[in-house]
């Protein structure tokens, strides 16, 4: 990826989502999406998909011999293991969308985030908080679709990428309530 593709006037900007599973990036990034035109980096992962995911949609459902060809091909943007599987960012589309003045949305975690600001500073990335791990339990329960030791997994990692976020992070955005959390979300990508 060029640096130079962010930052001129004909080109897309490339934002960067992320937060722990369950607090509510998909609800956000949908509605950032609708509301501004913007493309989403459908990601390539190892993980099985989910009800009502589509592959080509939500992600790119491969085998680990398929991503680790990405990989040695150098297709991917960046690329981390989170919750025991492989996640990465096609590179082509990118390219692709911000050439032709598109901005781009990534919803991914933080060792990705890492990957991207260091390969394009200009990219814009926002970390979204849950107002408490109580309240992220709950949603991650509520969406009914990860096991029990799944949901454990996810909750540990969390309270790790929430301490790294300042680090990593341009802005944080606490989703308590959603509209008001869309409305902040959608005043840093104008
Ligand atoms: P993520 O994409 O971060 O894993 P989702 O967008 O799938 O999270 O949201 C997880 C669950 O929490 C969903 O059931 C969603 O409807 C719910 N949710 C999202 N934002 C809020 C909010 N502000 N208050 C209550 N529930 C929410
Ligand atoms: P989920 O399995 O809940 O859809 O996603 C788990 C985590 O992987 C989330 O934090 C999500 O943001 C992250 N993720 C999704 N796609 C990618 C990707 O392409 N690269 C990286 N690094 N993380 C991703």
């Amino acid at each position: 990826m060029n640096d130079s593709l962010n930052g001129s006037p004909d080109i897309g900007r490339l934002y960067v989502i992320s937060g722990p599973s369950g607090v509510g990036k998909s609800s956000i990034v949908d509605a950032v999406l609708e509301a501004r035109g913007a493309a989403f980096s459908v990601s390539a992962t190892t993980r099985d998909s989910r009800p009502g995911e589509d592959d080509g949609v939500d992600y790119h459902f491969v085998t680990q011999e398929e991503f680790e060809v990405m990989v040695q091909h150098n297709e991917l943007l960046e690329w981390a293991r989170y919750g025991g599987h492989l996640y990465g960012t096609p590179r082509r589309p990118i390219e692709d969308h911000l050439g032709q003045g598109r901005d781009v949305i990534l919803d991914i975690e933080n060792e990705g985030a890492r990957q991207v600001k260091d390969a394009m500073p200009e990219a814009v990335a926002v970390f979204v908080l849950p107002p408490s791990l109580e309240e992220l339990e709950r949603r991650l329960r509520s969406r009914g679709d990860t096991s029990d030791a799944d949901i454990e997994r996810r909750l540990a990692v969390a309270e790790r990428q929430i301490d790294e976020a300042p680090s990593v992070y341009d802005w944080l955005v606490v989703n308590d309530d959603l509209d008001t959390a869309i409305e902040h979300m959608l005043d840093l990508i104008p």
